[in-house]
């Protein structure tokens, strides 16, 4: 009986991208805290090992993996666990589709969309991890979220933190937000220097651990210009109300500036898991075994603007959420691609944002309109930009 009242308390959690680098900080936090979560549904891309060996831990109903061609793999590592197996792209939305409370919205990339949307028209309280799918389809998702009455919690740190001391009842007083940037791995190279810099380089952040694809966008600071459009759509601010603030240190994840000149601020280590864990307890708090604060020990704590000659895929996201249409969806397909060759070393660093630029040069200014149109026009954008490589830009 106590048993069971206990299991009716349990929130129930489904992660998408349980195999990640924020899937795995959302892990850590659900098994820390067994009795009072649940897990419904984990997914993963390809890596079959750790999506298995989180199964086992966290025990979920349904688990399910992007490639198709490991499925019987799948199957076999967790038989007689009693989990429900799939594999696809349709078996990730399933695991969204699945009832639980909460969802971890964690996919990298535009992969992300479908299964995120998923969870939101099923009216669920979704954790944004997955930025792309506001940069893509921003305008769509955010009515799909309205309509469904789905809640969506930011976990991006910035806007996590933004969240946090953004008073919504008090709107009109608001000024501007500021997201900070900790300037990734080259701040302070020039232009010439990043012409030469590796993916191992790139992907060496000195203070997140996180994916190589978000790693690389830190490095080039495209990471900042999509969380610009992310944030307008989560806040409803326009781009000049949105400033960049580079904070090296990474211990001030952003800033609410006021019309009587407060500016509030959420401050923490460097550790996902205190935004992930504010998006598991909202409304509330939990405790986490996240290293606390010292800012004696810190010391120092350094500000300067953005350097847009040297990071020029800043400018580039700020143009794009400026111009509207058909733009940020380009600006994200056409990034992933350009990250996805700098990574196999088919692209010099510098050339990532070059790609970007040329695509943006052609681009309809006709928003999409349907989650459809997006898709189209990811696809398009990829296979644009995929020419646009093999035209020339490649490293010999
Ligand atoms: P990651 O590369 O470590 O993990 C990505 C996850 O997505 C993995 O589980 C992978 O298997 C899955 N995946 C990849 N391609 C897929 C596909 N085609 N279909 C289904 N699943 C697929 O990335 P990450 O660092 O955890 O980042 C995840 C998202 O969170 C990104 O959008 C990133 O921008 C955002 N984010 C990450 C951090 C961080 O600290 N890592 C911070 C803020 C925001
Ligand atoms: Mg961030």
């Amino acid at each position: 009986m106590a048993e069971k009242m206990q299991e009716q308390r349990r929130k129930s959690v489904s992660i998408l991208g349980a195999t990640g680098s924020v899937g795995g900080s959302t892990a850590d936090l659900l098994l820390a805290n067994p009795e009072l979560y649940s897990v419904s549904a984990l997914t993963g891309g390809r890596n079959l090992a750790r999506l298995v060996e989180l199964a086992h831990v966290l025990k979920p109903g349904f688990v399910a993996i992007a490639d198709q061609d490991r499925y019987a793999e799948l199957k076999n590592a967790l038989s007689g666990t009693g989990i429900e197996v799939a594999a696809g792209d349709a078996a990730v939305c399933e695991a969204a589709a699945r009832p639980s409370d909460w969802v971890m919205a964690a996919i990298v990339g535009c992969a992300g969309l479908l299964p995120t949307l998923t969870a939101v028209r099923r009216g669920a309280t979704v954790a944004l991890a997955n930025k792309e799918c506001l940069v893509s389809a921003g305008d769509i998702m955010m009515r799909e979220v309205q309509a469904s009455g789905a809640t969506l919690l930011p976990v991006d740190s910035e806007h996590n933190a933004i969240f946090q001391v953004f008073e919504q009842h008090r709107r009109k007083s608001i000024d501007k937000i500021v997201l900070t940037a900790s300037g990734g791995p080259f701040l302070g190279a020039t232009l010439a220097e990043m012409e030469q810099k590796t993916p191992e380089e790139a992907v060496a952040h000195p203070q997140w651990n996180m994916g190589a694809k978000i790693s690389v966008d830190s490095a080039t600071m495209m990471n900042k210009g999509l969380e610009v459009i992310e944030a307008a759509h989560l806040f409803d601010l326009d781009v000049d109300r949105i400033d960049v603030l580079v904070h090296p240190q990474s211990i001030i994840h952003s800033l609410v500036a006021y019309t009587d000149g407060s500016v509030l601020a959420q401050l923490g280590m460097p550790d996902m898991r205190t935004p992930i864990s504010y998006a598991l307890a909202w409304p509330e708090r939990m405790e986490t075994s996240v290293q606390r604060l010292d800012l004696a020990e810190i010391a120092n704590l350094t500000f300067s603007a953005p350097d847009m000659d040297c990071f020029p895929a800043l400018a580039l996201a700020r143009g794009a959420l400026r111009s509207g249409g058909a733009h940020p969806a380009v600006l994200n397909a056409t990034n992933e691609i350009a990250v996805e060759a700098f990574l196999r070393k088919k692209l010099p660093f510098t050339g990532i944002a070059e790609l970007v630029s040329d695509a943006l040069q052609t681009v309809s200014a006709r928003a999409p309109q349907t989650i459809d149109d997006v898709i189209s026009l990811d696809l398009e954008a990829r296979a644009d930009a995929r020419a646009l490589l093999s035209r020339g830009r490649a490293v010999a």
